[in-house]
């Protein structure tokens, strides 16, 4: 590492992540950078099962909320205070952005992000570019554009309303293990955009991502009081969230549907969340064997990538029978080449082996229901037992015993390399939008066709927050050049572009002046 960049980061994934010297993460608190007392026994290297971090184990929280009390509900800044934080923000974004652009920083996140969640080197630099052209796009005056209002003429002279976009004060972010970068800077950067403060807690197994790249915003001009970071189990920080007695304002939470369900409830509604995916894609009925190859390497990356460890991953392929002969074996062609060696396939962080085979095996005793191609362990490893290590899998059912009283089982969400197959004709596409209607989560969706009436017929009865429609349409995207978030519930969050940070960060407030004259 050149010396100018040793002076920001502390872990260095290329040389010390090993048993002999583990990197160290640390919390932040009151602008200060603390070192753990206590630290997680729990966390092995994902690739060998071997030590390589110490996390903290943190149980004493009171500081953090003490310190909960230092951010007015005002905010940090608004449209009537302390403005020239937007700009400074904006500086922030763009010293930030042009740190990333130097090869040797951006390789250093995509090899940390590989160290904590084992995905390919393109998986790993797509999020860091991702997170770049982010910060670029609220670099200069963007953030205090974000903070724009409108006005409205009065009913008589001296009378005029103003709408205008108020932080929430002391909020709290909560994000998961897949995309330990994107997913954490992307909501922090957001929350104080708009003028909050946040709390930070992100996964153990790859807070040290978001550690580091917290470390490089404060070399690059972040007040380091801006926000609190902490590390410690997912259940001490439900207490934590308990016991901080509705002084955080705000929780926006990324992760599993159990745990947004349980925060909803404990924090009272004062929550948004991006929870769990269960996402379909259909493939219509005007099959082109000039776009089958296109349309099964899409298929092949939507459910495999990141071991399909994406929230956005497609789970459920919905494939006309036009396309059965020419696709399936394509789908099957590709899984086989995925590799471990290059991460194209890799270990499974919150489903074990067994666990992912007991899925499997009550999928495959639906009546009619057949496995496509996978079902067994990857060979030649050493991914800890703790951890799942199964091959691209896909298990067809028929579409009739979807809609049956298993369709609980056969729509939840397997956080892994695994997708349900349902193939139908042109006389079943009732059966596929009631199947569509039955799916609980509305995160994201592909129709895959260019027949524009199908396209029209299937948007019109769905809802999910991202859609993708036409041939080239996936499930997995870069959130950063298009809202990504689920649609259909009052507490969804957004993530990535203007619009998903103004709705998530900010409410709106009216100030209605009334002057006179007498
Ligand atoms: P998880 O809910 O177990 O953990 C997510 C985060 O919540 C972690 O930081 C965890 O430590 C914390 N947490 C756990 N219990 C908590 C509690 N009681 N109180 C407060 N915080 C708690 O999720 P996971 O299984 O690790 O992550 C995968 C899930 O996340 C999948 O369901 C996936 O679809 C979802 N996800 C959704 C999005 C999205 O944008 N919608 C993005 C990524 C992941």
């Amino acid at each position: 590492m050149k010396p100018e960049l040793q002076k920001i980061f502390t872990v260095d994934p290329f040389k010390e992540m090993n048993p002999d010297k583990p990197g160290e993460v640390c919390n932040l608190l009151e602008g200060k950078w603390v070192q753990g007392k206590v630290f997680r026994k729990d966390l092995p290297d994902p690739l060998n099962g071997g030590v390589f971090l110490r996390v903290p184990d943190t149980n004493e929280y009171s500081k953090y909320i003490d310190n909960l009390d230092i951010c007015p509900k005002s905010g940090l800044h608004n449209p009537l205070k302390n403005v020239e934080r937007y700009l400074l923000l904006g500086d922030v974004c763009t010293n930030a952005a042009e740190l990333l652009r130097d090869k040797e920083v951006s390789a250093y996140f995509a090899k940390l992000i590989q160290r904590v969640m084992p995905k390919s080197a393109s998986q790993c630099l797509g999020e860091v570019r991702v997170t770049r052209i982010f910060l670029e796009n609220f670099s200069g005056d963007n953030v205090r554009f974000l903070a724009r209002g409108f006005s409205n003429p009065g009913d008589h002279l001296g009378q005029e309303s103003s709408g205008y976009r108020w932080p929430f004060g002391s909020v709290c972010i909560i994000a998961p293990f897949n995309f330990p970068l994107e997913i954490p800077v992307l909501q922090v950067m957001g929350a104080l955009f708009m003028g909050n403060r946040p709390l930070v807690k992100v996964d153990s197994r790859v807070s040290v991502v978001f550690e580091q790249f917290l470390r490089l915003l404060i070399h690059c001009g972040l007040p380091s009081e801006d926000l609190d970071f902490i590390n410690c189990k997912g259940e001490v920080m439900g207490d934590l969230l308990k016991q901080s007695n509705g002084k955080i304002r705000l929780t926006q939470f990324t992760g599993s549907k159990q745990v947004a369900n349980k925060l909803s409830v404990d924090l009272k509604g004062k929550i948004k969340i991006e929870d769990a995916g269960f996402d379909w894609k259909v493939i219509g009925p005007d099959y082109d064997p000039e776009w089958s190859k296109y349309v099964a390497n899409q298929c092949d990356e939507d459910a495999y990538n990141a071991s399909g460890q994406k929230c956005s991953a497609q789970s459920i392929l919905f494939v006309h029978r036009s396309w059965e002969k020419d696709l399936l074996p394509r789908l099957a062609d590709l899984a086989s080449k995925r590799e471990l060696r290059n991460l194209d396939i890799g270990p499974v962080l919150t489903w074990t082996n067994s666990q992912l085979n007991e899925h499997i095996n009550s999928l495959l005793k639906i009546k009619g229901s057949k496995l496509l191609f996978g079902g067994q362990e990857l060979t030649n490893h050493s991914i800890p037992s703790n951890y799942g290590s199964l091959r691209p899998t896909a298990i067809e059912i028929p579409i009739e015993e979807l809609l049956s009283d298993k369709f609980g089982l056969v729509t939840k969400e397997v956080f892994g390399p695994f997708q349900v197959v349902v193939l139908y004709t042109d006389k079943q596409i009732n059966l596929v939008k009631k199947s569509l209607e039955k799916i609980t989560q509305n995160l994201t969706a592909a129709i895959v066709s260019n027949d524009v009436l199908f396209q029209q017929d299937i948007l019109g009865s769905t809802v999910n927050g991202t859609t993708y429609t036409g041939m080239r349409a996936r499930t997995t995207g870069a959130p950063q050049n298009h809202w990504f978030g689920p649609s259909g519930d009052p507490r969804s969050a957004g993530i990535g572009t203007r619009e998903a940070i103004v709705s998530t960060w900010s409410s709106h407030r009216e100030i209605i002046k009334d002057v006179g004259p007498y």
